[in-house]
C-alpha cells in the first residue's frame, strides 16, 4: 500500500481527500488480502506436501521396526535387510528435513553480494567435485576472468547442486561440461549433461518444491525434489536466474545467469 500523508480517518473528522481515496484504499486492501490468502494457501500446500514426503520414509521405518519386533527372533535372517532399510529411510528423512530447514531459512535471508571471479570459482568447484562423479568433467570457455556480482558461497552451492543432478541423471562415462561465458550482458555458467533430458512439460515443473520426474522416482534415484527449488531461491537472492534447455543430441543444460560487475565488451 502506498503511504500517504494525511490525518487518520477518525470519527467526526472530515475525510481529507474525499471518497475516491477511500475507494483506492479499499482496492489496495483487497489486493493485500488476496495476496495474503494466496500466501496462506501456498504455505498450507507446502506443509501438506512436506508432511506427505516425510510420511513415506517414516512409514517404511515403522513397518520394519514392527517386523523386527515380531520376527527377529524366529527369522534372524531378516535383521540385516530391515536395519539397512531403516538406516536408508532415516537418512532420506534427514536430507529432507535439512533441505526444508534451508528453504525456510531462506525466506528471511539476505545475502551479501560482491564482485567475484566466476571463471575461477566454477573451475575450483568443478575440480573439487570431479572425484565424486562417474562422468568425465570438462571445462569450456576462453578461461578469461569473468567478474560477476553475487555471493560466492551460495553460487558455489548452486553449482554443486547442478553438478550433483548432472551426475545423478546422466550415465557413467558420459561427459559433463561446465561452461563459463559472458552472454547478453550477463555472466553465465552452464552445466551440460548427456543424460535423459527433461521433457518440455517437465521443464516448467522441476523447479517447484517436491516435483520429481516420474522416471527419477521409479528408478529410485535418490533425491528430495527440493534441490532445484533451493537453487531457484538462491539464484534469486543473487539477483540471478536459473534456466534449463535441451542439450544436443541429448541431455540437459542448466544455466545460472548473474549480473556482470562491468559492462561486457562483447555480447552474444
Ligand atoms: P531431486 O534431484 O532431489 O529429485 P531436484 O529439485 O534437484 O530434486 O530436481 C527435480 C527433478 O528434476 C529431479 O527429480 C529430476 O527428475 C529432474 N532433473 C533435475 N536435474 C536433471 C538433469 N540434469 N537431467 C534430467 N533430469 C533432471
Amino acid at each position: 500500500v502506498t503511504r500517504r500523508n494525511h490525518a487518520p480517518y477518525t470519527d467526526g473528522l472530515p475525510v481529507p481527500e474525499g471518497p475516491l481515496e477511500v475507494h483506492d484504499l479499499a482496492v489496495e486492501f483487497n489486493k493485500l488480502l488476496d495476496s495474503l490468502n494466496r500466501q496462506l494457501e501456498r504455505d498450507h500446500q507446502f506443509v501438506s506436501d512436506a508432511s506427505h514426503e516425510l510420511r513415506t520414509p517414516l512409514a517404511a521405518i515403522r513397518g520394519h521396526i514392527e517386523l523386527l519386533q515380531r520376527h527377529s527372533l524366529d527369522h534372524p535372517e531378516i535383521v540385516p535387510t530391515s536395519l539397512a532399510t531403516i538406516s536408508d529411510e532415516s537418512r532420506k528423512m534427514q536430507a529432507l528435513i535439512e533441505s526444508l530447514l534451508q528453504l525456510s531459512r531462506m525466506d528471511q535471508a539476505e545475502l551479501e553480494l560482491s564482485p567475484f571471479n566466476l571463471t575461477e570459482l566454477a573451475a575450483t568447484v568443478a575440480q573439487r567435485y570431479q572425484e565424486q562423479l562417474h562422468q568425465n568433467l570438462v571445462m569450456t570457455g576462453d578461461g578469461n576472468p569473468i567478474m560477476a556480482i553475487g555471493n560466492p558461497d551460495s553460487v558455489e552451492q548452486i553449482l554443486l547442486a547442478l553438478l550433483a543432478n548432472a551426475g545423478k541423471y546422466s550415465p557413467a562415462d558420459s561427459t559433463i561440461t561446465v561452461n563459463v561465458r559472458v552472454s547478453a550482458g550477463h555472466a553465465k555458467v552452464s552445466v551440460l549433461d548427456q543424460g535423459s533430458g527433461i521433457s518440455d512439460a517437465d521443464k516448467e515443473k522441476i523447479f517447484a518444491r517436491f516435483y520429481r520426474v516420474d522416471e527419477s522416482r521409479s528408478k529410485k534415484i535418490p533425491g528430495t525434489g527440493l534441490g532445484l527449488a533451493i537453487v531457484t531461491r538462491l539464484a534469486g537472492l543473487n539477483n540471478g536466474t536459473v534456466t534449463v534447455r535441451d542439450n544436443q543430441p541429448q541431455g540437459s543444460i542448466f544455466t545460472l545467469s548473474l549480473e556482470l560487475d562491468q559492462q561486457p565488451e562483447t555480447t552474444a
